[in-house]
């Protein structure tokens, strides 16, 4: 990554190092291709069960999406689809801890969405009856209300929706935590080692190959974020995904003007375990244009239309690169997936100075504050920001978990809790009906995520 601009100060802290085993295993019961939270909390739930289960990370444990989110983990406002992993999801992140023997920065501070309109409230006040329906203690609150649990001098909010059970994490330090304790119960997590392609004989999957040599194994899990569709393409199997560029910042420590996680049209906010906070413009969301824009985009555009301000778009390099990348390839050759070891977007600096300018409006209190760090990370959303979860058609053994369209990190262990009773077959009592590919292919209309 490089700095084009005085407050884009980076640095590699989004993922703490991994040790990765240096022999690779000849076969397993089950291999995962890719080590964001996906792939690592469903490690660790089949080793638990004393599967054997290999890893297989092309980069770093949480080097993309996993590692370069914001770090909320909310149930407020999710769609009905989402809602039963969700709040498994939180019920595992409340005993992570415990469990696993390590910091990851959970605490169950709160998520807030602070409204500036009365209209604006009364959508969000829509989704209490969603709450309600799932036991949670969501509820709308007054601005005076809010504002014990926001110090701002600003008066620009008439209440919020709230939701105290919500909760935060470290992303840099949970991922990686969640990957040593599946190398603990015996999973083989192995970094620096990506996955080519797939064998198969009599339509079903006999082995992966990687940049390392073959794993021979009889059930495969695509949990490969940004580069699903594209790997899944070269096996023949049309996942519709494209990829949306989001900047983000963190402060250095600074007075305590949130207690946990802040969205608003402008500014969102959480206060980091450090005491700082990860900052960024909630709305500032861009797409380069692709290839796959014209591949899928017809089954993007009832989501687009919902929000057609929200999404920069713009053609460029992306453009460029996918254009050039082969759809199939050799898997005795350097890939794609070798020579992009850790997809590291530039951030916007014109979102960063943005971000600086909401931030101080709402915040006078924190005017100057420095920006430590700024990045960018590369949000993968499937047509209706719900995601795929599913064994592929024609191929068996191959599945798929990808889609996690910008809130995956929250809920991923219980996502992962679903994943292992598909892949084992024994269930998880989560019903993964929706979650199906086939949605998008078979007439279904394809509803966007209605959340709050
Ligand atoms: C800026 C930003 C903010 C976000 N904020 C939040 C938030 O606050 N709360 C929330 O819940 N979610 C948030 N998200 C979304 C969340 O981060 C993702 O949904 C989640 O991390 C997806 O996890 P994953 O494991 O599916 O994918 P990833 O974390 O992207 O992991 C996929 C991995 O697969 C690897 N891989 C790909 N191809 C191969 C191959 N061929 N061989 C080997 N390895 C391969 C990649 O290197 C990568 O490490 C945000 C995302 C971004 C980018």
């Amino acid at each position: 990554m490089s700095g084009t601009s005085p407050e884009i100060l980076v640095s590699q802290t989004w993922a703490q190092p991994f040790d990765s085993p240096r022999s690779y295993p000849e076969s397993a019961d089950i291999v995962i291709i890719g080590g964001g939270i996906i792939g690592v909390s469903t490690a660790w739930f089949l080793a638990k069960r004393g599967i054997n289960v290999a890893l297989c990370e092309k980069g770093h444990i949480a080097g993309e999406q996993s590692g370069r989110n914001w770090g909320w983990i909310r149930q407020q406002g999710r769609d009905t689809r989402e809602m039963p992993m969700i709040v498994e999801s939180l019920r595992i992140w409340r005993g992570l801890e415990e469990e696993i023997g390590a910091d990851v920065g959970f605490a169950e501070t709160g998520c807030l969405y602070a409204a500036r309109t009365d209209k604006q409230l009364d959508k969000y006040a829509d989704w209490v009856k969603t709450a309600a329906e799932y036991g949670l203690d969501t509820r709308v609150i007054s601005a005076d209300e809010l504002r014990q649990h926001v110090r701002s001098r600003s008066s620009i909010w008439c209440g919020a929706l709230y939701t105290a059970s919500d909760g935060r994490a470290e992303p840099h330090r949970a991922v990686p935590a969640i990957a040593r304790a599946a190398s603990r119960e015996g999973a083989t997590v192995l970094t620096s080692c990506a996955v080519r392609g797939l064998e198969s004989a009599a339509g079903r999957i006999s082995a992966v190959v990687t940049e390392h040599g073959v794993i021979k194994t009889s059930v495969v899990l695509c949990a490969a974020g940004a580069w699903t569709s594209m790997f899944c393409r070269s096996v023949g199997i049309a996942v519709p995904q494209l990829k949306v560029r989001g900047t983000v910042t963190r402060t250095a420590p600074a007075a305590n003007v949130v207690d946990g996680c802040l969205f608003d049209d402008k500014i969102s906010i959480r206060r980091r375990q450090d005491g700082g906070y990860t900052a960024v413009n909630s709305m500032q969301l861009e797409h380069g244009i692709t290839p796959s824009t014209f591949r899928y985009g017809a089954k993007f555009l009832r989501a687009f239309m919902l929000d057609p301000t929200g999404m920069r778009l713009s053609i460029g390099r992306e453009f460029v690169e996918e254009w050039n990348t082969p759809s199939t390839w050799d898997l005795d050759a350097e890939t794609v997936f070798e020579r992009t070891r850790v997809l590291d977007p530039e951030p916007n600096p014109k979102t960063i100075k943005s971000i600086r300018r909401n931030l101080e409006i709402v915040f006078p209190q924190l005017a100057g504050i420095e920006f430590v760090e700024s990045w960018a990370g590369m949000i993968e959303a499937t047509p209706d920001a719900i995601p795929v979860i599913d064994e592929a058609e024609n191929y068996e053994g191959f599945y798929i978990a990808t889609g996690f369209s910008g809130h995956g990190f929250g809920i991923g262990p219980g996502a992962a809790i679903a994943i292992t009773g598909m892949l084992t077959g024994y269930g998880a009592g989560i019903e993964l009906s929706e979650c199906r590919l086939g949605r998008f292919f078979d007439g279904t209309p394809i509803r966007p995520q209605t959340s709050a």
